[in-house]
């Protein structure tokens, strides 16, 4: 097992999950020769989100805990929808993930000649007809779970009549819909997918890969069994919705091979998480049309997006130990996703002052010109992360929050006449404050006791409040965007009637122009995070320029909003 893997797992034992069990259970009974093989297979029709961070941990992190194998497979049967860019994609986030799959990625499409053959095997054994019925009728014909289907007209074909039609679809002589090609197994089944389900249908279409080689294309459940079998996949881990496809499954190796071995598909529960929509359809849609800028925007629950925010590898493989695996449907509290973040920032950014809303403070007894250096910690939860000078003097910024005219009882922030203490400088007492006509705090002017320097002055009065400041000659702007969840309701894709797009939030975003930071962070790079002290933590943006930093807001520090939520 890697390194980064054990970092992930909790300090205390737990117990076997389920699929756990079985795997162990079949190298018990020697299975396969006792080997583990996994595979992930997204469509690359989009960009991984969080669900599908679930299944890469599942499926990496079972061959890396048995010492076997996992693979990467595109499972790309529908050229209408797959892009290069997605493939591109996926490979970036698995491997940012922290996996690496066995040998190169595997593709499906790989397989469209193996598939084909196999048509035409399942035809010459009269289990396969071509039907030349448009799809709304071939439909209809299904029934229902409790009305017997009906058979099609052409399901009676002759073997060769079949193989020809066949062979003429896969030459393009027909346009597309013209005709399907079915498998023959039972149209009064109980499960529907054992009836005559579409094996192939013509698509005149340029696939990402093949290009126009092809005229017809298979259908994803025709391919992924068999794909499975030629990459000899021992563990097929799979979503619960496909528990009713693995007859179907085996049905298809049972005709058209000769081993023993099967892959063995195990079922579990996707990752719903409250407050998000994670189909994919649903995620293009919010991309095309403008209501996010991208697929990696940090409000997205993609990888891309969750990275470009600020989480790390190591806090969603977190996230995927804690919430485990289960056979049942759940939703999980998106605010678990956000603890997991914040409990691995808090042990490794650096803590750095920087104020979102500046209001000028200004020290009247404090010499003018002078600048003196105060000594930080830049990480309490770290003791090799060592400390850092920042700079003091007349004039500083403080929260415009953090001063109030005329305050509540227990406000223990700056008010006239009050005393906070300045983060590792100085307690200061608030003397007097301008204001413009409209009553906006313009400047506060306090006094300092330079007795009171922190650790070292010779009085250390306790004073209730400590606020964050940034020097005012050595600041350095920035921008800071700050985000909201995407969508107000709790579980905006459940709604019978309603589009989840009808429950976005229209504050999802606040972009902070004129925010100041202590000098500290004026060379950073896109991706560096630090916890703000007080405000949160917060990943450098690609957006940013020389000289003028963009930072996004990873999480706050505490759940704001479960605080909020029942007032
Ligand atoms: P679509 O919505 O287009 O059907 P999908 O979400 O099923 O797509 P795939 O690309 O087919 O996406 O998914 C790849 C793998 O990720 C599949 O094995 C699927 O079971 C798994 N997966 C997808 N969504 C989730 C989820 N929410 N939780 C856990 N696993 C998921
Ligand atoms: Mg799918």
């Amino acid at each position: 097992m890697s390194n980064i893997a054990e970092e992930s797992l909790p300090e205390e034992k737990r117990s076997l999950n389920f699929i756990e069990a079985i795997v162990e259970e079949d190298k018990l009974n020697n299975k396969n020769e006792s080997r583990v093989h996994t595979r992930f297979p997204p469509e690359p029709n989009g960009y991984l989100h969080i669900g599908h961070a679930k299944s890469i941990c599942l499926n990496f992190g079972i061959a890396e805990q048995y010492a076997g194998k996992c693979n990467l497979r595109f499972d790309d049967t529908n050229p209408e929808k797959e892009e290069t860019e997605y493939v591109d994609s996926i490979m970036e986030d698995v491997k940012w993930l922290g996996f690496q799959w066995d040998k190169e990625p595997y593709y499906a499409s790989d397989y469209f000649e193996q598939l084909y053959e196999w048509a035409m095997l399942l035809i010459r054994k009269g289990l396969a007809y071509v039907d030349d019925q448009p799809q709304e009728v071939i439909s209809q014909q299904r029934g229902t779970p409790t009305r017997p289907g009906t058979e099609s007209p052409y399901r009676s074909r002759s073997i060769d009549e079949n193989i020809d039609l066949f062979e003429r679809m896969k030459n393009g002589e027909f346009p597309n819909g013209a005709r399907v090609l079915r498998a023959k197994i039972d149209m009064t089944s109980p499960n529907m997918h054992m009836r005559d389900p579409v094996l192939y249908r013509i698509l005149h279409a340029e696939h990402h890969r093949t290009g126009d080689t092809w005229k017809i294309y298979p259908m994803y459940d025709y391919a992924h069994g068999q794909s499975d079998y030629l990459e000899g996949i021992t563990h097929s881990l799979c979503t619960l919705e496909f528990e009713v496809h693995r007859p179907l499954y085996d049905w298809f190796l049972d005709q058209l091979t000769e081993t023993s071995y099967r892959p063995r598909q195990i079922e579990f529960a996707r990752l719903n998480l409250s407050y998000t929509v994670m189909s994919k359809r649903k995620l293009l849609e919010l991309v095309k049309n403008n209501i996010v800028n991208g697929w990696d925007d940090p409000r997205m629950p993609t990888i891309a997006g969750l990275r470009r925010r600020g989480y790390t590898p190591a806090s969603i493989r977190a996230f995927a130990d804690r919430i485990g695996v289960a056979k049942r449907d759940n939703v999980i509290d998106v605010g678990l996703l956000e603890f997991s973040v914040r409990e691995d920032l808090n042990k490794t950014t650096n803590r750095v002052m920087a104020v979102l809303d500046p209001v000028k403070l200004v020290l009247t007894n404090y010499p003018e010109g002078e600048t003196e250096w105060v000594e930080l910690e830049n990480n309490p939860e770290d003791a090799a992360s060592g400390t850092r000078m920042v700079p003091f003097g007349k004039e500083i910024y403080i929260e415009r929050d953090d001063f109030m005219v005329d305050p509540p009882n227990k406000y223990f922030r700056l008010a006239p006449g009050k005393e906070v203490r300045l983060k590792g400088a100085y307690v200061i007492k608030c003397e007097s404050f301008e204001a413009d006509e409209t009553g906006n705090v313009q400047t506060v002017f306090c006094t300092y006791d330079a007795d009171t320097k922190s650790g070292t002055g010779p009085k250390q009065p306790k004073v209730k409040g400590t606020l964050h400041w940034v020097e005012a000659s050595n600041a350095i702007d920035a921008e800071v965007r700050l985000y909201d969840r995407l969508f107000m309701d709790e579980d905006p894709a459940g709604h019978k009637d309603k589009d989840p797009l009808e429950f976005l939030n229209p504050d999802s975003l606040k972009v902070v122009t004129h925010c100041k930071l202590e000098p500290v962070l004026a060379s950073v790079m896109a991706g560096e995070k630090f916890q703000f002290q007080r405000l949160g933590y917060f990943c450098v943006d690609k957006d940013s320029v020389a000289g003028k930093p963009v930072f996004n807001r990873t999480v706050s520090l505490k759940d704001n909003w479960t605080r909020t939520k029942g007032n």
